[in-house]
């Protein structure tokens, strides 16, 4: 059991809540919009220009900057034992177009001041603490989302991402060269630096915390997400001569499959997350009887087999409700669920019990950047309450004591994993 000792007290009680506020609101100036939120989206030279911010805060303290082939940003405190793999504590500073000041951002300034309460204490990690950056979580501008993160951890190549496009019609690759090359930090290879462990905190992104009035929740997991597509093959035919016995309608497929997996997926504790988010229907004609229908399920859940049992369920259930048509069934793309270690859990919670921040273990439905950093080291996440759990949206806040209470138990975790 992993227990943080007076020194991690100390650590967590210099975090300061006004000097992180300040932090924060200078940061969100770079990429401001009028009605209090950022677009600072990755790779573009806003985001570049937040990098070069957190380089010259670093700079000023002494710290080293480092950044890697992905773009991921590192500003480095050397630890005693200058050999020993760091400590990583990071999130991301790239937003969505319409994006707030927190998400993302106050992981990553909530990392600094992790490091300017230790500096301020006098006192020397063990292990050295890095603060990450990483690129592209959002991937609002181009995909793979987490882009950085997953490089880093090698869940993804990088390679092959380069020649991806972005919105605005760049490459990639090109993106990258150009940010690294106009953000001043030396670069070093992206799989030199193997963490000890990993944390992050973030705004909740959901309304849980508050309405529960606690400041601060431990993050036990990520949960799975998967896109499955049924494609529904029946025959067109008109719409007014065709008797109802003789069709094969795709779209009344598509609609007792949606209500028989509706039924079938009940959830009495509420956990599992199925969504009919789209419906490609063929020819699309108010006249004419449906042919072909793409329906595309969205479905989430904390545990894989559970996935994997829904997702047979889907491959059941599809061709025996869209009888007479034809269905096939495929996934599109998947995450798997992750558990967070259960000694860093543990860590966590015995730091927000001891900075009286004590709140819900919790599952994230969102996914975040420790989701990949999770597949390589031991890794934890501490939320903090957002006003009425709204993100991705200029209205986002969050109240600066919850904001400092959260870090607060991230400092003290943090002083505790660099020294164990
Ligand atoms: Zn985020």
């Amino acid at each position: 059991m992993l227990r943080p000792d007076a020194k991690a007290a100390a650590v967590g009680n210099a975090v300061d809540q006004d000097r992180l506020w300040d932090l924060l609101m200078r940061l969100a100036e770079i990429g401001a919009l009028e009605n209090g939120g950022v677009n600072r989206q990755a790779l573009t030279e806003l985001d570049t220009e937040a990098k070069n911010f957190v380089i010259e805060w670093a700079r000023a303290r002494g710290f080293s900057a480092f950044q890697d082939d992905a773009a991921n940003l590192f500003v480095r405190m050397p630890g005693a034992a200058a050999s020993q793999d760091p400590l990583i504590v990071g999130s991301h500073l790239d937003s969505q177009p319409t994006g707030g000041k927190f998400d993302g951002a106050f992981g990553v300034l909530a990392g600094l001041e992790v490091l300017e309460s230790i500096r301020q204490q006098g006192l020397t990690p063990e292990r050295p603490i890095e603060v990450a950056a990483w690129t592209n979580e959002e991937a609002s501008r181009f995909l793979p989302g987490a882009t950085g993160s997953s490089a880093f951890a090698g869940t993804r190549e990088l390679s092959a991402v380069l020649d991806n496009r972005t919105v605005d019609g760049a490459r990639v690759g090109d993106e990258l060269a150009a940010s690294i090359a106009a953000t001043r930090a030396e670069l070093r290879p992206i799989h030199s630096v193997r963490p000890c462990a990993s944390l992050e905190i973030h705004i909740e992104q959901g309304p849980i915390l508050e309405q529960a009035g606690l400041p601060v929740g431990i993050v036990k997991g990520i949960q799975g997400v998967r896109r499955i597509q049924v494609e529904i093959l029946g025959e067109t035919a008109h719409a007014g001569t065709t008797p109802q016995a003789l069709r094969k309608d795709a779209l009344d497929g598509a609609a007792r499959i949606m209500v028989s997996l509706r039924s079938l997926t009940k959830d009495d504790d509420d956990i599992l997350r199925l969504t009919f988010g789209r419906i490609d229907s063929f020819p699309n004609s108010p006249g004419t009887v449906t042919d072909k229908v793409r329906l595309t399920i969205d479905l989430r859940h904390p545990d894989k087999a559970v996935m994997d049992k829904v997702e047979g369920l889907i491959r059941e259930v599809a061709p025996a409700q869209a009888h007479p048509c034809r269905t096939e069934v495929r996934v599109l793309s998947t995450v798997d669920p992750i558990a967070f270690d259960p000694s860093i859990i543990g860590l966590l919670e015995n730091c927000a019990n001891m900075m009286n921040a004590s709140g819900p273990l919790m599952l994230s439905g969102a996914g975040h950047d420790s989701l990949h950093l999770g597949r390589i080291c031991p890794t934890g996440m501490v939320f903090v309450a957002c006003e009425g759990g709204i993100s991705h949206h200029e209205a986002e806040n969050a109240k600066p004591f919850d904001l400092a209470l959260g870090t607060r138990v991230l400092a003290a975790a943090a002083w505790t994993l660099a020294n164990r």
